[in-house]
């Protein structure tokens, strides 16, 4: 008996456990699964168009082709009953069964005050993201969904919620609060929060490593830039401020939303214009930024970039005040932590536009920024180093894994 039950210790411990990593939005849930001995990534997929017509999988197992099919799947708990099928299919899953997962990881938006780092959900993690629905509408609720569903269909496994807010709620309080009246802040909450936190605490986190210098004696600005931009400045690690505000609707501009403006603007649309604020909020978040700025019919960089190139002077001025709101809030930033060490480039564009990271970093070479052309349009490079020898700032392209930080932060807590 006694010979039995060591057998299957050991079997048990030599098994190879995951880590699933689940992000449900509103119509989509998307799902990674990580060797947790490794921390790699062998399937990673996504269930996008729930509860509509055309609902699509998409599967790849690792090193091998992604494959694509549609099948109706009518919300977030059937699909993450078919995401568990998938995992253990005799054909094209990797799991026996669903025991070998070790932990689920959950992207959650928004924590509120409450949350200040990564948690193991229990009833009042629940509670808190129920009570921050007001202050997330389209994300948290689905978020709230993906993790209920998880708790049925992977009954016996520990779940965490990692926040995109958390790594903010460092910002000190004059970074933080609003020239409003203090009673808006105290009774109802609004403030800056901050988004992409999970991002720029990643690659914030890579740059040290790289640098090879502990992140405690660094300042860095990070420029998280994709169809949403955001930038923070951290300092010694802790984020002390971000683009980003009470929504993601504030700070650069982005692919569809205008970022920074006048509120006084809302006033006027509604006065001159007869806009209801449904048609504002639509304006500001879906038809402005690079789509309503350039005017071709695209949010895409690559699209606006292309019309540049072609003469469209629209395209032009578009890209000129995206990279210029880019390059005043580094400045801002370097101020506010009193100097800076490194310049991270992050996201879609931040990873594979050359020509914006030369733009940003233009005519900087008084303040010891300064881009070496060649290192920057290196193609074969993902992870990499683009300050030339006058620089005495690092500047770095560093590709974000918000699903690998999920992941090691699910992991770090439970092992704690
Ligand atoms: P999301 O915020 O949705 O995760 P991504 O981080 O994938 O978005 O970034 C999408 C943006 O990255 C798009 O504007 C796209 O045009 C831009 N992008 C991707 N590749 C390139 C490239 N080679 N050059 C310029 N922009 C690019």
């Amino acid at each position: 008996m006694y010979k039995i039950a060591a057998y299957l210790a050991k079997i048990y411990r030599n098994r190879i456990m995951y880590v699933l990593i689940i992000n449900a939005g509103s119509s989509s849930v998307k799902f990674t699964l990580f060797r947790k001995d490794k921390v790699q990534v062998v399937v990673d997929g996504l269930v996008e168009r729930i509860g509509r017509n055309g609902t699509a999988v998409h599967y790849q197992n690792s090193g091998k082709d992604r494959i694509t099919w549609k099948t109706p799947v009518a919300d977030a708990r059937r699909a993450v009953r078919l995401i568990a099928e998938l995992l253990t299919d005799k054909a094209c899953g990797v799991l026996r069964s669903k025991e070998e997962i070790a932990a689920i990881g959950h992207r959650v938006v928004h924590g509120g005050e409450k949350i200040n780092s990564s948690v193991i959900i229990d009833a009042r993690v629940k509670q808190i993201i129920k009570e921050c629905f007001p202050l997330a509408p389209l994300h948290n609720p689905p978020n709230l969904d993906g993790i209920e569903a998880c708790e049925i269909i992977f009954q016996q496994v520990r779940q965490v919620a990692v926040f995109d807010t958390a790594f903010h709620t460092t910002l000190p309080q004059y970074a933080y609060l609003y020239g409003l009246p203090y009673a808006l802040y105290k009774e109802d909450k609004i403030r800056r929060y901050g988004f992409h936190g999970t991002s720029h605490k990643y690659v914030s986190h890579i740059a040290a490593e790289i640098i090879n210098r502990p992140i405690e004696t660094l300042k860095i600005v990070t420029c998280h830039l994709g169809n949403g931009c955001s930038i923070t400045a951290i300092d010694g690690g802790r984020s002390i401020d971000t683009s980003m505000g009470f929504t993601p609707l504030e700070g650069l501009l982005m692919g569809t939303r205008c970022g920074d403006i006048d509120p006084a603007v809302v006033f006027y649309l509604m006065a001159h214009k007869r806009l209801d604020l449904k048609q504002i909020n639509d304006l500001f978040n879906k038809q402005s930024g690079l789509l309503g700025l350039a005017g071709i019919g695209s949010s895409d960089l690559r699209d606006i970039l292309e019309a540049r190139e072609s003469g469209n002077r629209q395209a032009d001025t578009a890209v000129r005040v995206f990279v210029y709101r880019i390059k005043k809030y580094i400045g801002a930033y370097a101020f506010a932590m009193g100097a800076i060490d490194a310049v991270v480039f992050t996201g879609g564009i931040g990873e594979n536009s050359p020509l914006i990271r030369q733009m940003v970093c233009q005519d900087l070479e008084e303040l010891g920024i300064v881009i070496d052309p060649e290192e920057n349009a290196d193609p074969k490079k993902t992870c990499f180093e683009i300050q030339g020898k006058a620089g005495t700032v690092k500047i770095l392209v560093i590709p974000t894994d918000e699903e690998k930080e999920i992941a090691l932060q699910t992991l770090k807590l439970l092992s704690a």
